[in-house]
């Protein structure tokens, strides 16, 4: 596909004819806290130099989602007006979250049994995104998005790839509609193609951030390992320091739990689906008071068995993009590429 550059000193001027089409997500800093938020100019936008410290999941499935409203005559779901979503910036370890997230929300005939389902509120924000991958020139150390068989510049489901050569960004069509994009703007001042020492530039990029990437650890045999060993007593060793705070799970970018609940005053209402945590007690507490999880260490092994085994015998891949920010977060720090190898390296 060809490749083109954009000064950055045209860059607000090309990011309003994004605007003009989407609603565009692009991360941006709260607080100290950078997370992919709603923006309308390119002045809002943050450069960070690795994955945003909350993950993108949140733009296709809110935290807090009205379902719809009722009342004595019925119930109206809450119209969705706004422009297609266009994101900027996002790290190939998101992307893959929202490909795997797609597979469990988008896309009918992933799991058995379940052959015709999609969820409307995923499919109607997902349908028309557009993408901007931002390659990431600097993994941090908890980054492993290798042992997935990804890298700081896989392209995979972007639609625009972009590499950021510090005076300009290099920017590369990946996908039908991305082509489309750049093609209404080639015969703009805003682009131009691609010369060969930035592209020469972009390779010596690319291998700078890999072998800034520990060697990924081969987790082929991790499923049937995992199988192997749901009562062995690993599992009271790796959650001793646990304190079941959920953090890891809110920030997860592949986690996708939630709850449902009516929000009900007099005669009118909501129903909302709000994330929830495999890690609190009352995720599984059943109406009698019965907890088939009771313990931190039953809720942790739930956590990765359904990473690493269950999401795999259902949708052929393992739950993880090794973005590392479960790692970061954890207030006791358990490093969840520790337990990986414990597992891996445990005799029974
Ligand atoms: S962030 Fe750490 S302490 Fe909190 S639930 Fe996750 S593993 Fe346990
Ligand atoms: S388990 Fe941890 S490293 Fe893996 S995707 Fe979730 S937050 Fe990232």
């Amino acid at each position: 596909m060809p490749q083109f550059k954009i000064e950055k000193d045209k860059f607000k001027q090309f990011f309003s004819t994004l605007l003009d089409e989407y609603t565009v997500f692009a991360p941006v800093e709260v607080e100290g806290i950078s997370s992919f938020s709603k923006v309308k100019s390119a002045e809002e936008l943050i450069s960070i130099y690795h994955n945003s410290d909350k993950p993108p999941k949140e733009i296709f499935f809110p935290q807090t989602q009205t379902m719809f409203n009722y009342d004595r005559d019925g119930i109206k779901i809450p119209e969705q007006k706004e422009k297609p979503i266009a994101i900027w910036g996002l790290r190939s370890c998101d992307l893959r979250s929202f490909l795997m997230l797609d597979k469990v929300f988008g896309i009918p005939g992933q799991l058995p049994g379940r052959e015709d389902y999609e969820d409307p509120y995923w499919k109607e924000k997902f349908k028309d995104k557009l993408i901007f991958s931002l390659a990431c020139n600097n993994p941090l150390s908890t980054c492993f998005c290798n042992w997935f068989g990804s890298g700081p510049f896989d392209k995979e489901g972007s639609d625009l790839f972009v590499v950021d050569i510090d005076n300009a960004f290099v920017i590369e069509g990946c996908s039908k509609k991305g082509v489309k994009f750049l093609s209404k703007l080639e015969n703009s001042d805003l682009l131009i193609k691609a010369p060969d020492e930035d592209l020469k530039q972009t390779e010596v990029l690319k291998s700078n951030a890999e072998a800034l990437l520990n060697p990924p650890v081969d987790l082929s045999p991790l499923n049937e390992k995992l199988k192997k060993i749901w009562n062995e007593s690993i599992w009271e060793e790796i959650s001793n320091k646990c304190l079941n705070c959920a953090a890891c799970t809110y920030f997860c970018p592949t986690c996708h739990c939630f709850d449902i609940q009516d929000e009900g005053r007099e005669d009118t209402g909501k129903r909302v689906r709000i994330w929830d945590s495999c890690m609190f007690p009352l995720f599984t507490q059943e109406a009698s008071g019965h907890n088939p999880r009771p313990t931190s260490k039953d809720r942790l092994r739930q956590r990765i068995m359904h990473k690493f085994s269950y999401f795999v015998d259902n949708y052929s891949e393992m739950a993880c993009v090794g973005c590392g920010r479960c790692i970061q977060i954890c207030p006791v720090n358990l490093d969840i590429r520790e337990t990986l190898k414990q597992i891996m390296d445990y005799k029974f």
